[in-house]
Protein backbone atom coordinates (compact mmCIF):
# COMPACT_ATOMS: atom_id res chain seq x y z
CA UNK A 1 0.00 0.00 0.00
CA UNK A 2 1.46 3.43 -0.86
CA UNK A 3 -0.98 6.51 -0.36
CA UNK A 4 -1.18 9.48 -2.44
CA UNK A 5 -3.45 12.09 -3.73
CA UNK A 6 -4.26 13.45 -7.55
CA UNK A 7 -5.49 16.86 -7.40
CA UNK A 8 -7.40 18.21 -10.26
CA UNK A 9 -6.79 21.45 -11.07
CA UNK A 10 -9.50 22.08 -13.52
CA UNK A 11 -11.61 21.83 -10.49
CA UNK A 12 -9.65 23.83 -8.13
CA UNK A 13 -11.80 26.99 -7.83
CA UNK A 14 -9.55 28.38 -4.67
CA UNK A 15 -12.25 28.84 -2.65
CA UNK A 16 -9.37 27.40 0.54
CA UNK A 17 -12.36 25.31 1.94
CA UNK A 18 -9.09 22.32 2.12
CA UNK A 19 -6.95 24.89 4.02
CA UNK A 20 -9.69 26.11 6.65
CA UNK A 21 -10.27 22.55 6.98
CA UNK A 22 -7.12 21.15 7.50
CA UNK A 23 -6.25 24.05 10.35
CA UNK A 24 -9.22 22.98 11.85
CA UNK A 25 -8.72 19.14 12.02
CA UNK A 26 -5.21 19.20 12.88
CA UNK A 27 -5.38 22.32 15.52
CA UNK A 28 -2.88 23.94 13.27
CA UNK A 29 -1.85 27.26 15.01
CA UNK A 30 -1.89 30.60 13.96
CA UNK A 31 0.72 30.98 10.74
CA UNK A 32 0.25 27.42 9.72
CA UNK A 33 -0.72 26.20 6.75
CA UNK A 34 -0.17 23.02 5.98
CA UNK A 35 -2.33 23.21 2.97
CA UNK A 36 -1.88 26.02 0.55
CA UNK A 37 -3.56 27.22 -2.54
CA UNK A 38 -1.27 28.88 -4.91
CA UNK A 39 -2.57 31.41 -7.56
CA UNK A 40 -0.42 31.41 -10.34
CA UNK A 41 -0.91 33.45 -13.30
CA UNK A 42 -2.43 35.21 -15.25
CA UNK A 43 -1.71 33.46 -17.98
CA UNK A 44 -2.62 34.81 -21.76
CA UNK A 45 -3.19 38.01 -23.58
CA UNK A 46 -5.90 40.18 -22.49
CA UNK A 47 -9.25 39.71 -22.26
CA UNK A 48 -8.75 35.99 -22.84
CA UNK A 49 -6.29 35.62 -19.34
CA UNK A 50 -6.55 32.54 -17.21
CA UNK A 51 -5.48 31.84 -13.51
CA UNK A 52 -4.30 28.72 -12.26
CA UNK A 53 -4.74 27.84 -8.39
CA UNK A 54 -2.39 24.63 -6.89
CA UNK A 55 -2.75 23.50 -3.61
CA UNK A 56 0.05 22.21 -2.10
CA UNK A 57 0.33 20.36 0.99
CA UNK A 58 2.75 18.12 1.77
CA UNK A 59 3.89 15.58 -1.50
CA UNK A 60 4.77 12.65 1.13
CA UNK A 61 8.09 12.29 -0.97
CA UNK A 62 9.21 8.44 -1.60
CA UNK A 63 12.56 9.66 -1.48
CA UNK A 64 11.82 12.54 1.03
CA UNK A 65 14.96 14.84 1.51
CA UNK A 66 13.41 16.16 4.65
CA UNK A 67 13.82 12.14 6.23
CA UNK A 68 17.49 12.43 4.91
CA UNK A 69 18.12 15.07 6.85
CA UNK A 70 16.16 14.68 9.97
CA UNK A 71 19.63 14.26 12.67
CA UNK A 72 17.11 12.78 15.33
CA UNK A 73 14.79 10.85 12.79
CA UNK A 74 12.01 12.74 14.07
CA UNK A 75 11.04 12.81 10.20
CA UNK A 76 10.10 9.52 8.89
CA UNK A 77 8.14 7.60 6.56
CA UNK A 78 5.63 5.37 6.93
CA UNK A 79 5.22 1.25 5.25
CA UNK A 80 2.09 2.94 3.88
CA UNK A 81 4.11 6.05 2.59
CA UNK A 82 2.93 8.68 4.52
CA UNK A 83 5.68 11.28 5.85
CA UNK A 84 5.62 11.42 9.65
CA UNK A 85 6.51 13.94 11.95
CA UNK A 86 7.04 13.19 15.93
CA UNK A 87 6.88 16.03 17.42
CA UNK A 88 8.40 14.69 20.92
CA UNK A 89 11.65 14.13 19.07
CA UNK A 90 11.84 17.05 16.77
CA UNK A 91 14.54 19.93 18.31
CA UNK A 92 13.26 22.79 15.86
CA UNK A 93 16.72 22.47 14.06
CA UNK A 94 14.94 23.64 10.71
CA UNK A 95 17.20 21.66 8.82
CA UNK A 96 14.16 19.72 7.44
CA UNK A 97 12.57 23.04 6.21
CA UNK A 98 15.74 24.24 4.60
CA UNK A 99 16.00 20.47 2.60
CA UNK A 100 12.50 20.43 1.48
CA UNK A 101 11.76 21.82 -2.02
CA UNK A 102 8.24 22.82 -1.87
CA UNK A 103 8.04 24.83 1.39
CA UNK A 104 5.35 23.00 2.97
CA UNK A 105 7.03 22.59 6.72
CA UNK A 106 6.14 25.32 9.08
CA UNK A 107 8.04 26.12 12.45
CA UNK A 108 5.79 26.72 15.35
CA UNK A 109 6.78 29.90 16.34
CA UNK A 110 7.07 29.97 20.28
CA UNK A 111 9.66 32.13 20.76
CA UNK A 112 8.27 34.92 19.57
CA UNK A 113 6.27 34.29 23.03
CA UNK A 114 8.56 32.76 25.37
CA UNK A 115 9.02 35.29 28.57
CA UNK A 116 5.89 37.08 27.88
CA UNK A 117 3.28 34.52 28.15
CA UNK A 118 0.77 36.99 29.25
CA UNK A 119 0.79 39.05 26.20
CA UNK A 120 -0.39 36.01 24.06
CA UNK A 121 -3.68 36.83 22.68
CA UNK A 122 -6.30 34.00 23.48
CA UNK A 123 -6.88 33.54 20.55
CA UNK A 124 -2.80 32.44 19.67
CA UNK A 125 -2.35 30.26 22.47
CA UNK A 126 -4.85 27.45 21.15
CA UNK A 127 -6.33 27.13 17.84
CA UNK A 128 -10.26 28.71 17.91
CA UNK A 129 -11.93 25.27 17.26
CA UNK A 130 -9.94 22.15 18.98
CA UNK A 131 -10.15 18.89 17.89
CA UNK A 132 -9.55 16.48 20.37
CA UNK A 133 -9.01 13.77 18.24
CA UNK A 134 -5.23 15.67 17.78
CA UNK A 135 -2.51 17.09 19.89
CA UNK A 136 -2.73 20.96 20.74
CA UNK A 137 0.06 21.74 18.53
CA UNK A 138 3.63 21.48 20.64
CA UNK A 139 5.39 24.83 20.27
CA UNK A 140 8.80 25.05 18.89
CA UNK A 141 9.24 21.96 16.64
CA UNK A 142 8.50 22.10 12.95
CA UNK A 143 5.03 20.69 11.61
CA UNK A 144 3.14 19.43 8.36
CA UNK A 145 0.61 17.81 6.71
CA UNK A 146 0.17 14.27 7.50
CA UNK A 147 -2.82 13.20 4.74
CA UNK A 148 -4.60 13.40 8.32
CA UNK A 149 -3.26 10.06 9.41
CA UNK A 150 -5.13 10.10 12.79
CA UNK A 151 -8.29 9.62 10.62
CA UNK A 152 -6.90 7.07 8.66
CA UNK A 153 -5.58 5.12 11.38
CA UNK A 154 -9.67 4.88 12.62
CA UNK A 155 -10.53 3.92 9.49
CA UNK A 156 -11.85 6.70 8.05
CA UNK A 157 -10.70 6.53 4.37
CA UNK A 158 -10.08 10.25 3.34
CA UNK A 159 -8.44 12.98 4.51
CA UNK A 160 -10.09 16.16 5.73
CA UNK A 161 -9.56 18.45 2.79
CA UNK A 162 -10.43 15.86 0.57
CA UNK A 163 -13.83 15.55 2.16
CA UNK A 164 -14.50 19.56 2.38
CA UNK A 165 -13.48 20.08 -0.89
CA UNK A 166 -16.98 21.49 -2.48
CA UNK A 167 -15.60 20.38 -6.34
CA UNK A 168 -14.17 16.94 -5.33
CA UNK A 169 -10.84 17.45 -7.11
CA UNK A 170 -9.14 15.69 -4.71
CA UNK A 171 -8.96 12.25 -5.02
CA UNK A 172 -6.95 10.14 -2.06
CA UNK A 173 -6.05 6.46 -1.93
CA UNK A 174 -3.52 3.31 -2.69
CA UNK A 175 -1.47 4.21 -5.50
CA UNK A 176 -0.63 0.50 -5.29
CA UNK A 177 -4.20 -0.85 -6.34
CA UNK A 178 -5.02 -0.43 -9.90
CA UNK A 179 -8.89 -0.18 -9.33
CA UNK A 180 -8.24 2.37 -6.48
CA UNK A 181 -10.29 5.60 -7.57
CA UNK A 182 -6.84 6.96 -7.54
CA UNK A 183 -5.04 4.93 -9.83
CA UNK A 184 -7.81 5.41 -12.25
CA UNK A 185 -7.92 9.00 -12.70
CA UNK A 186 -4.24 9.14 -12.49
CA UNK A 187 -4.48 6.79 -15.99
CA UNK A 188 -7.30 8.77 -17.33
CA UNK A 189 -6.00 12.34 -17.27
CA UNK A 190 -2.31 13.57 -18.08
CA UNK A 191 -0.69 14.13 -15.17
CA UNK A 192 2.69 15.97 -13.58
CA UNK A 193 4.44 16.48 -10.41
CA UNK A 194 5.87 19.62 -8.52
CA UNK A 195 9.45 20.35 -9.49
CA UNK A 196 10.80 16.58 -10.62
CA UNK A 197 13.77 17.70 -11.14
CA UNK A 198 14.57 17.29 -7.36
CA UNK A 199 14.03 13.91 -7.74
CA UNK A 200 11.80 13.23 -4.88
CA UNK A 201 9.17 11.23 -6.00
CA UNK A 202 5.96 13.04 -4.78
CA UNK A 203 3.25 11.25 -4.09
CA UNK A 204 0.80 14.15 -5.49
CA UNK A 205 -0.50 13.70 -8.78
CA UNK A 206 -1.63 16.95 -10.35
CA UNK A 207 -3.88 17.04 -13.32
CA UNK A 208 -4.60 19.62 -16.12
CA UNK A 209 -6.60 19.51 -19.61
CA UNK A 210 -8.02 23.42 -19.58
CA UNK A 211 -6.29 25.01 -22.34
CA UNK A 212 -3.94 27.93 -20.64
FE1 LIG B 1 9.44 16.07 3.13
FE2 LIG B 1 8.87 18.33 1.80
FE3 LIG B 1 8.70 15.94 0.54
FE4 LIG B 1 6.89 16.59 2.42
S1 LIG B 1 7.20 17.64 0.44
S2 LIG B 1 7.98 14.62 2.23
S3 LIG B 1 8.13 17.78 3.85
S4 LIG B 1 10.56 16.89 1.36
FE1 LIG C 1 -9.34 24.04 -4.53
FE2 LIG C 1 -10.82 22.08 -3.41
FE3 LIG C 1 -9.09 23.48 -1.91
FE4 LIG C 1 -11.31 24.67 -2.81
S1 LIG C 1 -11.22 22.94 -1.40
S2 LIG C 1 -9.26 25.53 -2.85
S3 LIG C 1 -11.54 23.72 -4.80
S4 LIG C 1 -8.59 22.12 -3.60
Amino acid sequence: MKYGMYLDLDQCVACQACTIACKMENNCAEGSQWNRVVAMGPYGQYPDVKMIFVPIPCQHCEDAPCVTMCPVKATYKRADGIVMQDTQKCIGCKYCMAACPYGVRFFNKAELYVGRLKDIPAWDRVPEFVNPEVEIRPRHVVEKCTFCVHLIDKGVKIPACVEACPTQCRVFGDLDDPQSDITKHIKLKGTFQLKPEQKTKPKLYYGAERDR
